[in-house]
């Protein structure tokens, strides 16, 4: 059984069911149980094209049985089939589902970075997930989430 967070995001169509699809979707998984989802958050677009829409963002807790690995393919196939498609990058999104943090592992493979590295710079992820997992430690900085968040200042 492993502890793993993950963040969503959308800022295309009908974002909030799109988040909560895919939050449906990971819950009723049959690798994952202890799923937990922090309340939604609407915030401004952070790098990409200039004029894009408002993002909603949340985070979730969950446990899984499965690898690490497995959990991205299971996040990539909830994004494949709520419909998105990729164009460019951080352009707009029906959903976006980033793996945040495994257990304490540290993975760098080519299709695989977790911690996720950009994850302790980005409000938008920090708050939701302050919520659900504000005591889990990252485990490069050695900093809960709660603490990370709080240094965003
Ligand atoms: P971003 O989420 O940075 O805006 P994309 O969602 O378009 O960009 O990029 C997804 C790609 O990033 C996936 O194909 C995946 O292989 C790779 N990737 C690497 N590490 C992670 C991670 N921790 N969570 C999600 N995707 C990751
Ligand atoms: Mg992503």
């Amino acid at each position: 059984m492993h502890r793993a967070c993950i963040a969503l995001g959308s800022n295309l169509g009908d974002r909030r069911r799109a988040i909560l699809a895919a939050a449906e979707a990971l819950k009723t998984s049959p690798s994952v149980t202890d799923f937990r989802l922090s309340r939604l958050y609407e915030t401004e677009p952070v790098g990409g094209p200039s004029g894009q829409e408002m993002y909603l963002n949340a985070a979730a807790r969950l446990t899984v049985q499965c690898s690490a690995g497995e959990l991205l393919e299971l996040l990539l196939g909830i994004e494949r089939h709520l419909g998105r498609e990729r164009r460019e990058r951080w352009g707009p999104r029906t959903i976006d589902l980033d793996l945040l943090l495994f257990d304490d592992l540290v993975i760098e493979l080519a299709g695989l970075t977790v911690p996720h590295p950009r994850m302790h710079l980005r409000r938008f992820v920090l708050e939701p997930l302050a919520e659900v997992a504000g005591e889990m430690v990252h485990p490069v900085l050695g900093r809960t989430v709660a603490r990370l968040l709080a240094e965003l200042g």
